[in-house]
């Protein structure tokens, strides 16, 4: 069991002489508008409304870190930072915004330091989409460890579950436990993505 103690927002970036300064481990959270992204950090941090799940994808056009205080059983706590990243994939904006996104984007995806993990989010039932596959390639160039995480579980019948998994395991050419499942309606698989960031932050 984790539980988190604590959650708070640090702050909001879009320059690295923006970024948080204190040398936490990070975390990032990555996917296409929409995907879930908002409710799945709500849903790790226990906080109904600390990101706000928006109801205009797109909206979110900066970096907006987030410190957990996670507790172990045994009593320990630590602190590990969430970078919840701009959703990809939108159509409406322009071309010039898009190339600034893009490029603070990656940036911080291949740049920061500190950044131990990124949290690839995916839809469950769709799976793994062009833009996905592109922006996970795009990170197995980079340091950072990959955990990729289809939400929206519950809206897959319990026995199709595990091949829908399988299938997004296959098409992205990752190994097995690279891949959780996640709801963030239904409260599935919580305590696995926070074992998987964690294993990802220790090693
Ligand atoms: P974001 O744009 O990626 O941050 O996505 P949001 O968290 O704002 O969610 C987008 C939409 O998907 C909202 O209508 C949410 O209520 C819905 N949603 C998010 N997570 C889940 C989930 O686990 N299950 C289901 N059924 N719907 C979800």
């Amino acid at each position: 069991m984790i539980r988190v103690a604590d959650a708070t927002f640090v702050t909001t970036a879009t320059r690295p002489e923006q970024y948080p300064r204190e040398p936490l481990p990070e975390v990032a959270f990555v996917g296409r508008s929409n995907v879930g992204k908002s409710s799945m950090i709500n849903t790790l941090l226990g906080r109904k409304k600390l990101v706000r799940v928006s109801n205009t994808p797109g909206r979110t056009r900066t970096l907006n870190f987030f410190d957990a205080t996670l507790e172990s059983r045994s009593g320990r706590q630590r602190v590990v930072r969430l970078c919840d990243l701009p959703g990809y994939g939108f159509a409406k904006v322009s071309k010039d915004e898009r190339a600034a996104w893009q490029e603070m984007i990656d940036r911080y995806l291949t740049e920061r330091k500190q950044l131990k993990v990124v949290v690839c989010i995916v839809d469950a039932e769709i799976g793994p989409t062009p833009d996905d596959a592109q922006m996970i390639e795009f990170l197995e160039q980079a340091p950072p460890r990959i955990l990729v995480v289809a939400t929206k579980l519950d809206r897959i019948s319990k026995s199709q579950r595990k091949p829908a998994l399988a299938a997004i395991v296959e098409q992205l050419g990752l190994p097995p436990s690279a891949v959780l499942g996640f709801s963030a309606t239904e409260k599935i698989g919580v305590t696995e993505v926070w074992q998987g960031v964690l294993e990802g932050v220790d090693g």
